[in-house]
Order: structure tokens, then C-alpha cells, then sequence
């Protein structure tokens, strides 16, 4: 069985840029495309971003029983298929998940074997900062995830790494640091 690596963190905290960069710079790791029934933003593509479900979609999924873990966020329902995890473990190919802490949570339980990553702000002020620039969500929305934001940090010393995304360069050293550690073992 290849390793699984789960990377989660409150939103705006750079999840999706750190992967980004370490899929560059360990090639063979691959990230499993999530369901989600949110609607899509500007540029994201169906299939490569997220599968992009009806509420309808979501629910079959769910009652026959395709996804690992989901879990609702923010008014919206997110989940990893088994489907995108099992081609990959299947072909012994390591694979990322990025998702949320509730599904983090689940995946400590149904694939203890994963390797759980938290990626913490350097402070709440930082977090609000990258939410707003990235320019993506109202600020309704913002203030929902902000809301969400305290929760997850709480739930930080659940996980057995936790990487400060303050500098990008280091913090991207340090992930590909343990990444590469664990694929070596
Ligand atoms: P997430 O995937 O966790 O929601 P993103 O990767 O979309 O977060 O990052 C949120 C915003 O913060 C983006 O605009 C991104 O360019 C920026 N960002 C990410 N990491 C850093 C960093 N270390 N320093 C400054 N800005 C960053
Ligand atoms: P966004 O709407 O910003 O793309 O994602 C919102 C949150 O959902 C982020 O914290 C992201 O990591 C999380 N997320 C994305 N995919 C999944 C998934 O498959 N499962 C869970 N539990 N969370 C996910």
C-alpha cells in the first residue's frame, strides 16, 4: 500500500499553494481530485480542481458508499471518492489529500497508516490578510471561514506535524522534508 498524506489547515492558510509546489518537486506524489458541491469559481475546471456534484450527486455518492470521508463546510458538502484514492494506492503511487479537519479527523480513523499534516498560520491577522488578497470569496464568505478558522486551529495538536506557512521557502522545505522522509521509511 503507497502512503497517503493528508494535508489540512484552515482556509487561506496556503494548503493548495504548498501542494502546488511540492507536486513539482516530488514527482511521482499526486493529489486526489475532491467532490464537492459547491459551485465552481473563476478558472477552476471540472474534474481538475474538484468533481463538481449536484446535491442530488453528493447524496448517491454517499449512499453507495464511494467516498473515504466527507464532510460539510461552510454550507457546502466536500469529499474524497475512494475511486481517486484506490488507481492511485492501487498502482503504488503516493497520493495527497487536501482537505478540511472534520475529514481529517475521519481519515485518522479509517487509514491510521496516513501521514496527517496541519499547516498553521503565523497568526490570525495573516490568515484574515490571505483570505481577503486572494481575491476568490466575498466577504461574507470570508468571515464564515475566519469563524471556522478558530475551530480548526484548536484541533492543531491532533496532528502528528505541523508546519508554519509564514515564509513560503521554508515552509515549503520543511513539507517536502517530511514528505520525502516518509516515502523513503
Ligand atoms: P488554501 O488552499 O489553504 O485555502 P491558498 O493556497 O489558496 O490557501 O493561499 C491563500 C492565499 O495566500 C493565496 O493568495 C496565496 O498566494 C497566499 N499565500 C500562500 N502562502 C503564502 C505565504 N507563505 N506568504 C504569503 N502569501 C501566501
Ligand atoms: P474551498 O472551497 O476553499 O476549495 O475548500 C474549502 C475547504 O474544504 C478547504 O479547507 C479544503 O481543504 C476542504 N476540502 C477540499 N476537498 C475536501 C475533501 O475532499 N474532503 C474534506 N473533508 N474537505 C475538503
Amino acid at each position: 500500500m503507497s502512503r497517503v498524506f493528508v494535508i489540512t489547515g484552515p482556509s487561506g492558510v496556503g494548503k493548495g499553494t504548498l501542494i502546488r509546489q511540492l507536486l513539482d518537486r516530488v514527482p511521482d506524489l499526486e493529489l486526489s481530485v475532491s467532490a464537492t458541491t459547491r459551485t465552481p469559481r473563476a478558472g477552476e475546471q471540472p474534474g481538475v480542481d474538484y468533481h463538481f456534484l449536484t446535491d442530488g450527486e453528493f447524496d448517491r455518492r454517499i449512499d453507495e458508499g464511494d467516498f473515504v470521508e466527507w464532510a460539510e463546510y461552510s454550507g457546502r458538502r466536500y469529499g474524497t471518492l475512494r475511486s481517486e484514492l484506490d488507481k492511485r494506492t492501487g498502482a503504488g503511487i503516493p497520493v495527497v489529500l487536501e482537505i478540511e479537519v472534520q475529514g481529517a479527523r475521519q481519515v485518522r480513523d479509517t487509514l491510521p497508516d496516513a501521514v496527517r499534516i496541519f499547516i498553521a498560520p503565523p497568526s490570525a491577522e495573516v490568515l484574515r490578510n490571505r483570505l481577503v488578497g486572494r481575491g476568490t470569496d466575498p466577504e461574507e464568505e470570508i468571515e464564515r471561514r475566519l469563524r471556522v478558522a478558530d475551530e480548526e486551529l484548536a484541533a492543531q495538536a491532533e496532528f502528528a506535524h505541523v508546519v508554519e506557512n509564514d515564509r513560503l521557502e521554508d515552509a515549503i522545505t520543511e513539507l517536502q522534508q517530511i514528505v520525502c522522509t516518509s516515502l523513503s521509511a
